[in-house]
């Protein structure tokens, strides 16, 4: 078996590994609540085995770091069990994670996040560490990397959280966390405000997830399937394997 996960290798084996591995992925998700299909580590499942696919595909050019299992959830407070960190804690959590690994002479990172609500702080931390620590850092919100088979095949007018697209994705690697009994379409508040701007182009309003849905999930469950899934992450794969080939052949550190 190919060895790419840091947390399951010794120092002699990552010593080895990193002879190779010109690229460290770095997983981050969320514990937040994802309707009543879904359990709530959805996104640090499925960044973390989004991130060993990929991996797996690179193989021996990249290695992945332990997930980030939290992330920036203020919105989905309102519902048992969310647990958020502040912007500033999850840009801390990546600047120690860089540095040590800059220590240990990696020099390009890849930042795969599986949580809507990361973007923003992923974004600010990525462009204040590449330049503090004089490194290459990226950053994908992975299944933006399938957008082909999701404008083809997801049709509903609001999706993207505990949505069709998430049940499949986790149907396809995770599909113990989906109760496949409870898979149900979004119980959209459909006079309210932050609804009415939610797909706004120009304004973003901040907002709470309990005020577009009563029962936390968008889109119709009901359409997710495995099939739906396999098509969106082979796609993402192969589009972010190309993406790692060039971030090694860059030139570039
Ligand atoms: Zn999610």
């Amino acid at each position: 078996m190919n060895k790419y996960i840091l947390s399951d290798m010794t120092w002699p084996e990552i010593h080895e590994g990193f002879k190779s591995a010109k690229v460290v992925i770095i997983p981050i998700g969320a514990q937040e609540q994802h309707g009543h299909h879904l359990a709530e580590g959805c996104d640090s499942y499925r960044a973390e085995h989004f991130c060993h696919l990929l991996a797996e595909k690179c193989f021996p050019d990249v290695m992945v770091a332990p997930t980030i299992n939290y992330g920036v959830s203020p919105h989905h407070m309102n519902f048992p069990g969310t647990i958020t960190l502040r912007p500033g804690t999850l840009q801390a959590l990546l600047e120690d994670i860089v540095f040590s690994m800059s220590e240990h002479g990696i020099k390009k990172f890849l930042f795969v996040n599986g949580h809507g609500g990361n973007t923003a702080t992923i974004t600010v931390a990525a462009e204040q560490l590449a330049r503090e620590y004089d490194v290459e850092i990226a950053h994908t919100k992975f299944i933006d990397a399938a957008k082909q088979t999701i404008q083809k095949e997801i049709d509903s007018q609001y999706f993207g959280h505990a949505c069709e697209r998430e049940i499949s994705e986790c149907l396809y690697m995770v599909p113990d966390i989906v109760r496949k009994d409870q898979m149900e379409k979004g119980g959209m508040k459909d006079n309210s405000f932050t609804l009415k701007h939610m797909n706004n182009p120009f304004v973003k309003v901040v907002y709470n997830f309990d005020e577009i849905t009563h029962n936390g999930n968008i889109g119709d469950g009901t359409k997710g399937s495995y099939e739906l899934g396999e098509k969106m992450i082979q796609e993402a794969l192969i589009n972010l394997s190309k993406f790692i080939e060039d971030f090694i052949d860059s030139g570039r550190n």
